[in-house]
């Protein structure tokens, strides 16, 4: 049994001063992940900084510019149902609505999400070592069993998959992390908020101990019906993704303006190649450039012993949500065997 201390501050300021104060306290949110690592004792906080009463964050808001701020304690199902996000941002809720079951989406919160930690067996298995876990114990997926392991941007030290769907589909829609700590706001792009593991496996994000998540932004929407989410894997539901693909298209006349795409299941952070994308602009919408494209997404892709598999589906799967997204085809509405 280990002791816990439990706050629950009133506002966001009460907050980050609570956290800066005991090195082993948490935030708990929807605790839909860090319950399951506490019983697991992978995570051992000394105090819980509950943080579901903060007031503000649990509001969607529209922004001056067309977009949209989702406060970090947004449910993930008030998320996904919002009608200004199913209407505007089709992507998103059809990514949240592919994650997890309905009682969790219930439970869980937009900061959370973007903050729960990968499903590496490993990880959660504290009687083996884990670089993740304890830095510099070692990496026993490289060489074990490593079927849902990443394929792209791995390291040495780890080779752990990101487990969201909403952060793909985040990525793809270059949505932006609002952060509040000791030091005052920050907005981070974000791409830039989740990390490669490098030799750095325990960290995930950059997001300093006593900072919190306060909302994510939308820019404002510009694909029309011109996206999907797909997403592949072992069941059809309540089970993390082997790949996924958020594909994103603005046309220009018949042609692509921009694409967007980015992969989930296959990295230690939602995958976007901008390269690959930009390799589609001013092209036909064709299913051989859409190829050309995943060629060079995969390009740099390295296999472990049980999931060189994931290349060539990604490889299918990016070119068939780009299909899909071209033709205005949700994944939710679309055949969802793939040929
Ligand atoms: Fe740990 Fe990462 Fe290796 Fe999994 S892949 S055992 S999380 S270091």
């Amino acid at each position: 049994m280990n002791p816990v201390s439990y706050a629950r501050p009133s506002d966001v300021a009460e907050a980050i001063r609570e956290v800066a104060s005991d090195p082993g306290a948490r935030f708990i949110a929807g605790g839909t992940n860090l319950v399951d690592l506490m019983k697991y004792d992978v995570e051992r906080p000394t105090r819980l900084i509950d943080i579901t009463r903060l007031p503000g964050l649990d509001r969607i808001e529209a922004l001056p510019g067309g977009g949209l701020r989702i406060g970090a304690l947004v449910r993930n199902s008030d998320l996904a149902h919002d009608v200004r996000v199913a209407s505007d941002y089709p992507l998103l809720a059809d990514a949240v609505l592919a994650g997890a079951s309905a009682q969790l989406r219930n439970a869980a919160s937009t900061g959370g999400n973007l903050l729960q930690r990968t499903r590496c067996y490993y990880f959660y298995d504290t009687a083996t070592p884990c670089n993740k876990r304890e830095p510099g114990s070692g990496c026993p997926a490289i060489g074990g069993v490593n079927r849902l392991h990443a394929i792209l941007g791995a390291s040495g030290s780890c080779i752990a998959t990101h487990p969201s769907d909403m952060c793909v589909a985040l990525a793809a829609l270059e949505a932006v992390v609002q952060v509040s700590g000791p030091a005052g706001e920050r907005a981070v792009a974000f791409a830039d908020f989740h990390l490669l593991p490098g030799e750095h496996p325990e960290r995930d994000t950059v997001l300093a101990r006593d900072e919190i998540i306060t909302a994510v932004d939308l820019p404002a929407p510009r694909f029309g019906p011109h996206t999907t989410y797909l997403k592949l894997r072992d069941r059809a539901s309540y089970a993390f993704a082997l790949v996924s693909v958020a594909a994103a298209i603005e046309f220009d006349g018949d042609r692509v303006g921009q694409a967007r795409v980015a992969l989930g299941g296959v990295a230690h952070k939602p995958w976007r190649d901008t390269s690959a994308e930009a390799m589609l602009t001013g092209k036909l919408p064709t299913d051989a450039q859409f190829a050309l494209a995943a060629d060079r997404v995969l390009g740099g892709a390295v296999p472990h012993e049980h999931n060189a598999f994931k290349i060539e589906l990604a490889r299918r799967a990016i070119v068939r949500a780009l299909r899909q997204a071209a033709d205005a085809t949700p994944q939710h509405a679309a055949e969802k065997r793939i040929q």
